[in-house]
């Protein structure tokens, strides 16, 4: 039987196409490409320098590659101005937590609730028919991810007064309250504790089970190793490896990358 063949990539979500961008001499990306699949809790590691928060960077449209492309739901990110990425379901946190300092933490959240436009991801956050979830205000769907995080008690102070775990929450509601299908977090675990890492590692879990999509860039590699289906590695701006945590672990070029950093793998 004749097939038309019109070559379909139904998986195609996020796709990184050889990146490049230099500071100076500095080439922080070179010729990185990868491509992340819906719904995926994706891991990229390396060490300090690496390239991994230019990488995130350059998809959140903060910086600009040199070359290269990054192609979301099949839509160049380049071709559109930057603040046109959030509307896109596209949403992050930082290495260096960025709050508005002085302002409590639900005003915080509110700052995400601008931005946000996945409807059906929020009936499955709710657990709600439609027209009930209709009748919600903003303000409700903003309490309903602060209970989530187990931040309700926190809400009317400043968010400065929070210890920094606390801080990385509220980053962390702040872009899901906008309803994210791409969520990037940058080094979640730094500066946890033990038992806010294991929270952490929970959290990351339900927030994929509600649909998003994850990249965790992480130095913490209990963490990654654990938690992500797929791991890319960046050295030197350059990707070195890609695929499950094992073969990520057992990979000769990543144990050497991370020997300089005298940090091992597991
Ligand atoms: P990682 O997040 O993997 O630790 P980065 O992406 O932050 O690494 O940095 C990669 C390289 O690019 C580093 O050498 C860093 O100093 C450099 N770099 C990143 N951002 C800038 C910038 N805005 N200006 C100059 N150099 C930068
Ligand atoms: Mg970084």
């Amino acid at each position: 039987m004749a097939v038309n063949t019109v070559e379909v990539q139904p998986d195609a979500f996020l796709e990184v196409e050889d990146l490049h961008l230099s500071f100076g001499g500095v080439r922080a990306l070179d010729g990185v490409s990868l491509s992340v699949r819906r719904g995926e809790l994706f891991g990229l590691i390396g060490p300090n320098g690496a390239g991994k928060s230019t990488l995130f960077n350059c998809i959140s449209r903060l910086y600009t590659p040199d070359r290269g492309d990054i192609r979301f739901e099949g839509r160049s990110l380049l071709q559109l101005p930057p603040h046109a990425v959030p509307a896109l379901g596209i949403a992050r946190t930082f290495q260096n937590v960025e709050l508005f300092k002085s302002m409590t933490v639900l005003e915080n959240l509110l700052v995400g609730q601008h931005l946000s436009l996945n409807y059906r991801l929020w009936s499955a956050f709710l657990g709600l028919p439609d027209a009930r979830r209709q009748e919600r205000t903003a303000r409700e769907r903003v309490l309903e991810v602060a209970r989530m995080l187990g931040l309700s008690r926190y809400l009317g102070l400043p968010a400065a007064a929070l210890p920094l775990g606390l801080q990385k929450r509220v980053e962390l509601g702040r872009a899901l309250v906008m309803g994210p299908k791409l969520l990037l977090l940058d080094e979640p675990a730094g500066g946890l504790n033990p038992t806010e890492v294991v929270e952490l590692a929970d959290l990351i879990r339900r927030i994929r089970d509600l649909g998003v999509t994850l990249i965790v860039v992480e130095h913490h590699m209990g963490l990654v190793m654990q938690l992500c289906e797929r791991i890319a590695v960046l050295d030197f701006g350059r990707k070195i490896a890609d695929g499950p945590p094992e073969a990520i672990q057992n990979d000769p070029r990543v144990i050497e990358a991370y020997l300089g950093e005298g940090e091992g793998v597991a």
